[in-house]
């Protein structure tokens, strides 16, 4: 059933060249107990391992069941030691890191039956051999002569045909050698084995056939077989393949051994992985926290559109900031050079029509809470203090239009934005609304408007229900002349029937979620009644007159209608009196963030094909602030990621240089596990299996150590910036990490890897 014709093997080392087996020829017996003997050197070792597949023959053929090998690729080669030979060295190799349970199963294993069925066969054979209590042993904790039968018992647990041993009694003292030749007897019964001795007298006393070998040749052969074999096909071999579980299982085991070093060197290459976590979970919360601020608070800025705006586009700030690093020589000339206005060239004339006032008024209702116009219109306030009437210069005050009388899904921009202090939001078109700043504070000369002077603190219920006069145009103003001048009875003024009176209503705040800056203390009146005083004085004699005359008729300095000055004045003078409806400014207030979005688009579309002079320039204030902070965050961060990802190239070399120690240290195992059928691709995968493991321990411990930091970096955060838990671990970046540092180790580990797969068998099991 087996049979070496003319097999030739030479060893060179150098020039020199070992002729290991000169052409020899042998048939074995299905069961038999074959002896070789010979002196050291005489290539009985190098004949087992041709038998056993392990070593590769030059010229011949080995012949097993009739079938020639000459064809046997490497996983033929695999497959054939997985399961028709069973190896038995001199020293055992018996894998030192798992129980000997698991080296018994170990050929199984690779084979890939499963556990419960292998786990018997283990139990049974360890068994046979007389080892049933010791299986969970480690292979340290047994003497020589166990470890030699657990070395058998695992020869035998695939049941092989052939067993081939190496000098199995080399190592053991004269009693235990011969029950380990008791056993060897049995063994022969059904099946084929060839045991290489020193030793004769063992020989000659157990075995059926004694073959003598010197020089490479046989030279006494005590029983040999002449029968021609039968050629047959029946031979089949089941493919061996390790899972990766398996190779997880020893990898794991392996690990195991070597606790403080696989620590160390997870915890060295996690130091890139905790930098890069803090990094992002830090720019995360800070994006975060500039997130909600831009969504909660800075959509709280309306856009701006004004008569004058700065052109506030990314051209022209860039611009603005080349001229402002410009740097050159300095003229040594002397003249000086007339410059443009710095302020005029960055300005822009916006044309607010009637039409554009159109256009904003069908924006979106889902997306704009309220609009706001301010007019350049003066309105005539008069307000009884301490008896006498008196009038209210509002110009330098913030008295306007508010859009608390436009309403959204339901929902007042007052409920959304403000706590109602005191009292109720604006219903009817004389109702007016207080807002005090954040501290509660409200500038004096605003309380005079009210008809309050004081220094002490002015309770909400005394402001409540505070009434404001405003006469009318033709009521305040009479005709003298050509000019028109304001009527001096002041208490007459007061009493006249087509005044309006404006009451205070409620008192809010803006809501402590809000940026101050978008609040401001004042006094605030409707749209309606602000529309209702423009189309009153439109048609007011001072406005009539001032329309057709060439002078200020208020004061009667003559305006150039040729000039562009004076046109411009006479229209400011106009917008003053009343007599355009037309707004000098106009705010949008977005519903959101994302409804800002949608407003600036629909302003970007009115531009879309319109001469620059005809453009409208809005100015986003939320835009810019989140721009220019997002912006800094994003370079900030990948400077940071930069440097950490250099730590984790520089622990991705370590673990290669480690995981090359580990094969040096695991070579003979890379041996054992070869003659068991282990493929070169599963040893790979052991290895592969080991610096997975590494990676993976690595990138939890990274991520943990990361985590537990967390803490003290946000309490130290929130002593200096007084935002809570800032830092916050993304669970996306937390996987993606792992994910990084399982792939570095795998990198830097598959090049020892693939150099342990590499490895020749019968070498690695020569290696101590
Ligand atoms: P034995 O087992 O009978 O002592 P071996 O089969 O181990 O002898 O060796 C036979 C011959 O081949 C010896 O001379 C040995 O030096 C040589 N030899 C064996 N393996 C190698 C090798 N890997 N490289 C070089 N020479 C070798
Ligand atoms: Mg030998």
């Amino acid at each position: 059933m087996l049979e070496l014709r003319k097999i030739k093997k030479t060893y060179k080392t150098g020039d020199f060249v070992q002729n290991a087996l000169k052409k020899v020829s042998l048939k074995f017996r299905k069961s038999e107990f074959v002896a070789i003997l010979g002196p050291s050197g005489s290539g009985k070792t190098t004949l087992l391992n041709i038998v056993g597949g392990l070593d590769r023959y030059e010229e011949g053929d080995l012949i097993i069941n009739g079938k020639s090998t000459k064809s046997f690729k490497d996983k033929d080669w695999d497959s054939y030691r997985n399961n028709c030979i069973g190896f038995i060295f001199q020293n055992y190799n018996l894998i030192s890191h798992i129980d000997i349970l698991s080296n018994v199963e170990m050929g199984m294993t690779l084979s890939g039956i499963s556990l419960k069925k292998r786990r018997k066969i283990a139990v049974d054979v360890l068994k046979k051999v007389g080892l049933k209590d010791h299986i969970h042993k480690k292979p340290n904790q047994l003497s020589g002569g166990q470890m030699q039968r657990v070395a058998i018992a695992r020869a035998l647990a695939n049941n092989p045909d052939i067993i081939l041993a190496d000098e199995p009694t080399g190592a053991l003292d004269s009693k235990t050698s011969i029950q380990i030749m008791d056993l060897m007897k049995e063994i022969s019964k059904d099946k084929l084995v060839i045991m290489v001795t020193h030793n004769p007298e063992l020989a000659n006393t157990y075995a059926s056939r004694v073959i003598e070998m010197k020089d490479g040749e046989i030279t006494k052969d005590s029983n040999p077989l002449d029968e021609k074999f039968v050629e047959s096909d029946s031979y089949l071999i089941r493919k061996t393949a390790m899972n990766f579980l398996t190779a997880l299982h020893l990898s794991l085991n392996n690990i195991c051994t070597k606790k403080g070093r696989t620590i160390l060197t997870a915890f060295a290459s996690s130091i890139g992985i905790i930098g890069i976590s803090l990094i992002l979970s830090l720019s995360n919360g800070f994006e975060k926290q500039i997130d909600t601020f831009e969504v909660n608070t800075l959509s709280a800025l309306p856009i701006i559109i004004s008569k004058q705006s700065m052109a506030l586009d990314e051209e022209t700030l860039e611009q603005m900031h080349d001229e402002m690093n410009e740097v050159g020589d300095y003229p040594s000339t002397d003249y000086l050079i007339p410059k443009e206005n710095e302020q005029d060239k960055y300005m822009h004339s916006n044309k607010i029509t009637k039409d554009y006032i159109e256009y904003l008024e069908n924006l979106s209702s889902q997306d704009v809470i309220g609009i706001n116009y301010l007019y350049a219109a003066n309105i005539n306030f008069l307000q009884k203090v301490n008896g006498k009437v008196k009038k209210i210069e509002t110009s330098n005050l913030n008295v306007g239009s508010f859009p608390h009388s436009l309403s959204h899904d339901g929902v007042n921009v007052i409920h959304e934005r403000f706590d109602i202090l005191s009292g109720r939001e604006a219903l009817d078109k004389y109702d007016v609304l207080i807002e005090v700043d954040s501290k509660n504070r409200f500038p004096k000369e605003l309380l005079e408007m009210l008809g309050i002077l004081s220094d002490e603190n002015v309770s909400f219920d005394t402001i409540l229900g505070k009434e404001i006069t405003v006469v009318l145009n033709d009521d305040y103003y009479e005709k003298v002349g050509n000019y028109f001048i304001p009527k001096s009875d002041l208490e007459k003024m007061f009493q006249s029937k087509n005044k309006i009176v404006l009451k205070v209503v409620g008192i809010i705040r803006l809501k402590k979620e809000y940026p101050s800056m978008a609040s401001s203390a004042g006094i605030y009146y409707t749209n309606e009644f602000m529309q209702e005083v423009l189309d009153k004085n439109e048609s007011s004699k001072v406005v009539e007159a001032q329309k057709h005359a060439k002078y200020n008729v208020l004061s009667g300095e003559l305006l150039d209608t040729q000039s562009k000055e004076g046109i411009e004045a006479k229209e400011a003078l106009m917008a003053y009196l009343g007599g355009d409806k037309v707004p000098y400014v106009v705010q949008i207030h977005p519903k959101n963030f994302e409804s800002k979005e949608n407003i600036t688009n629909y302003l970007d579309r009115y531009n879309e094909d319109k001469e620059e002079s005809q453009k409208i320039v809005y100015i986003d204030q939320a835009n810019l602030m989140s721009s220019l902070s997002g912006n800094i965050m994003d370079a900030i961060t990948i400077v940071l990621v930069a440097f950490s990802s250099i730590s984790l190239v520089v622990s991705s070399i370590m673990i290669g240089i480690i995981m090359y120690i580990s094969v040096l240290e695991r070579t003979k195992e890379i041996g054992i596990l070869r003659s068991l059928g282990a493929r070169k691709k599963d040893i790979s995968r052991v290895f592969n299996a080991e610096t997975f493991l590494i990676g993976l321990s690595s990138g939890l411990l990274g991520i943990f150590v990361a985590w537990i930091l967390l803490f003290p970096v946000n309490s130290l955060l929130y002593k200096l910036t007084d935002l809570e838990n800032v830092a916050v671990l993304n669970p996306i970046h937390v996987i993606i990490l792992i994910t990084i540092s399982v792939i570095l180790t795998l990198i830097g580990g598959w090049i020892p890897a693939k150099i342990a797969s590499k490895k020749d068998p019968v070498i690695a099991l020569r290696t101590e």
